[in-house]
């Protein structure tokens, strides 16, 4: 970029640091030096918005950063680690001061609250583009993988469903959703996602496998069921929605299928599914209830893990599950379908 490149990192990106966050060396030079307390491991994850396709041009930038940063501290959450350093390669059409302190304003709201330090990145010229990469640190061996579900785990939701696929749809789609009331409550859970970090700690002793959902709960599910060759059943009566979801459908703005249907393949909910083993489950029940006050930490039993019946299991040691046959819903025990499609960039 021009010469304002390194003016920009000095005047937005470059804060003074309260505490050394296990950063020997921050922004300003090649690299980053960072230090991994002994025991853990460091897990490493990134997200890029593309302007157009993750986000409408004219969006606020203040959600914008924040929900940059939001979708990757949700990756981190997922693996049960705690997030602590942050990286932010930024191309930008031109230098707009406004927008970049709106930007900065909502990334570090949401960086600040976790604890998360800003240790380096790039900043280039360009169609708007952001991509962030987040780092955290785990207990060794401790962290949530996809691949730990079994038959009997039971499936869990760390919140409400749906509402960030109706948010999206009530912007696509504006004309078909005009009895939708209470956008704003849509729109907010779509854009100012709050990821799951504080959840994550606690899961890290009980879950069997994790995965956050962004492309919607099925095709999130289908990952934790192929990598864990297992397939699974989701009670619909279960899947838990907001006040405002639930006013929709009791004043017949959408139906209870529609519902089930945002819940199921919306997708950008940002929140986390996983897998408890039955026998850890009172435990675990007993934990969250005892911090109810904290509504960070919720979980809703929606469905359970099952085998794959041994007529459908393939010769080969791994395979991928039939996505038509790996999730099972039923409602009050009777089979119900429900189209499964989620979330692709390339569909
Ligand atoms: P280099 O050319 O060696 O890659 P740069 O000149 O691109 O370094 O960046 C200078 C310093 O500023 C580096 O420490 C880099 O990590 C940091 N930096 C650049 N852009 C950003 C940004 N958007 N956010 C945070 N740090 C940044
Ligand atoms: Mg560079």
């Amino acid at each position: 970029m021009s010469q304002g490149e390194f003016d920009i990192i000095h005047k937005y990106f470059d804060r003074p640091a309260e505490s050394e966050q296990g950063v020997t060396l921050g922004i300003g030079d090649d690299c980053a030096i960072l230090d991994i307390p002994d025991g853990y491991q460091l897990v490493v994850t990134t997200d890029s918005l593309v302007s157009g396709v993750h986000f409408f041009e004219d969006v606020d930038p203040y959600r914008l950063g924040y929900k940059a940063l939001a979708v990757n501290l949700s990756d981190i959450a997922a693996m049960g680690a705690e997030a602590k350093w942050v990286s932010l390669a930024i191309t930008l059409p031109s230098i707009d001061e406004h927008w970049l302190s709106q930007f900065c304003r909502g990334f570090f709201a949401l960086a600040d609250k976790y604890n998360v330090r800003l240790i380096g990145g790039d900043t280039t010229k360009g169609p708007l583009s952001i991509t962030v990469s987040a780092k955290g640190i785990v207990k060794r061996g401790q962290a949530l993988r996809r691949d730990g579900a079994r038959p009997g785990d039971l499936l869990c939701v760390s919140g409400v469903l749906g509402d960030g696929g109706l948010g999206l749809a009530v912007k696509l789609f504006s004309e078909s959703c005009d009895k939708i009331n209470n956008k704003q409550v849509f729109i907010d859970a779509l854009e100012l996602t709050e990821p799951r970090l504080i959840l994550a700690q606690q899961l890290a002793s009980y879950a069997s496998s994790c995965i956050d959902i962004s492309d919607g709960l099925s095709q999130d599910l289908i990952h934790i069921l192929n990598k864990s060759q297992c397939h699974a059943q989701i009670e619909l009566e279960k899947l838990p929605f907001s006040a405002a979801m639930k006013q929709q459908i009791q004043q017949g703005h959408i139906s209870q299928l529609q519902a089930w249907q945002f819940a199921v393949s919306g997708g950008d909910d940002y929140e986390l599914l996983f897998t408890v083993p039955a026998e850890k489950m009172p435990a675990f029940q007993q934990l969250i209830s005892t911090q109810l006050a904290n509504s960070e930490l919720v979980c809703y039993q929606i469905g359970k893990i099952t085998a794959i019946p041994a007529s459908t299991q393939k010769e080969s040691i791994e395979f991928s599950v039939d996505s038509k046959q790996a999730i099972t819903f039923t409602h009050l025990q009777q089979p119900m379908d429900l189209d499964k499609a989620g979330w692709d960039h390339f569909k």
